[in-house]
């Protein structure tokens, strides 16, 4: 087996009555690093056993370049959490390995229950979804019982249970758009930053969570405009978990798969990128000789806790991968009662997307770039 590292990781956990945050620690496995003779192998193995196991790799685009190239390699799909829970519901595949986090392989479940759906690493986790406990959100709601409950996909299937809605990065703003048209109050869980910027655009009545995704909240405001000095002509492009003083710089505020699309599509040669760095290699990909800079995490006022990169998204590796092919361990269960009620807020969302063709529609900021987004899948 894998010789593997431990790292410790801290992350904001809510106190809501309090109205502050603390810090938690959370840990994660370290893959070890492989020679290329290695990786080469592992690949070929890997490929052999989705074959021989009927199985199709569905990877998110924070994962390792290599899980990312073996799926679009052999009919998988790398995309954000949405579209690959779409993939894998209409694959016919019966097994589905999701490289990614754990909420993500519980959405695959949740959307296939009838499927099995492996991890190479079950305790890969996200700040988003450990800042927010089921408990303790059940609470928040049950004293706010006037507010329709909308959730971050990033959430534990219990979470998601108690949603009226779910929501991704690209139609959140959309949903609430549509809610707050309706007079709806809104009980909004668990990023705070894309609360506040959806808060902000929509004027909604929102009620936020206090969590943080621990990458995105590790940018700086500051130091991205010293950046943004010595390259004058750079676009930059951000996710919306990041800080507002981010955000307010962003030429662009997207998805995963949103900020790809601008990459590819904007005229400007060079980028500053403000989400997690393992989106680069797609981004290279869909740019070829175009230059992408990773948005600054440090400086006078870091604490860089990730360094633009998932701890659990590094927890994917090529040889966890090959040992859950071989074995069929690391199967991601949900309970049945908790999958059927967290399945309405997500079909909802779907169906919501659905109607509004949102799949093919950016938000917010990109609505005049339609351009931008032909061929790119939803985000
Ligand atoms: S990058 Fe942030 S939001 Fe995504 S899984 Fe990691 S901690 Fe969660």
């Amino acid at each position: 087996m894998q010789t593997q590292s431990i790292k410790i990781v801290e992350f904001e956990r809510p106190q809501m009555s309090a109205g502050t945050s603390c810090t938690a620690d959370a840990w994660a496995r370290v893959p070890q690093e492989q020679s290329q003779a290695e990786r080469k192998a592992l690949k070929e193995r890997i490929k052999r056993l989705l074959k021989e196991k009927q199985a199709v790799l569905v990877a998110h685009y924070y994962v390792d370049a290599d899980l990312q190239d073996l799926a679009e390699e052999t009919g998988g799909c790398v995309s954000d959490s949405l579209e690959m829970a779409r993939f894998g519901r209409d694959h016919p595949a019966k097994t589905l390995v999701v490289a990614g986090v754990r909420f993500m392989g519980e959405t695959a479940k949740i959307l296939s229950p009838e499927k099995r759906v492996l991890m190479p690493d079950l305790d890969a986790t996200c700040s988003l979804d450990l800042g927010c406990p089921a408990d303790e959100f059940a609470a928040f709601c049950d004293a706010h019982p006037d507010r329709t409950v909308v959730v971050y996909a990033n959430t534990s299937a219990a979470v998601k249970a108690r949603a009226d809605w779910m929501v991704t990065s690209s139609i959140g703003l959309q949903i609430v758009e549509h809610l707050h048209a309706q007079g709806k109050k809104i009980l909004w869980a668990p990023d705070k930053h894309l609360g506040s910027y959806i808060q902000k655009k929509t004027g909604a009545d929102m009620l936020l969570w206090q969590g943080s995704c621990l990458v995105h909240d590790e940018f700086k405001g500051v130091e991205l405009e010293l950046m943004r000095k010595e390259h004058p002509r750079a676009k930059v492009l951000v996710h919306p978990e990041s800080p507002e003083a981010v955000v307010a710089q962003a030429d662009v505020v997207g998805s995963t798969s949103q900020l790809i699309a601008a990459a590819r599509s904007l005229d400007a040669t060079e980028f500053i990128v403000a989400t997690d760095n393992g989106i680069l290699h797609k981004m290279r990909m869909a740019a070829p000789g175009k230059t992408f800079i990773d948005a600054p995490t440090a400086g006078n006022s870091a604490t860089c806790k990730s360094c633009a990169h998932c701890p659990w998204m590094a927890m994917n590796g090529l040889q966890n991968l090959a040992d859950v092919l071989e074995s069929g361990r690391n199967e991601v269960h949900v309970d049945p009662e908790t999958g059927r009620q967290a399945y309405k807020c997500i079909d909802r969302m779907l169906d919501f997307a659905a109607r509004q063709k949102a799949n093919v529609r950016p938000g917010s900021d990109l609505a005049k770039e339609q351009k931008l987004f032909a061929g790119i899948g939803p985000a």
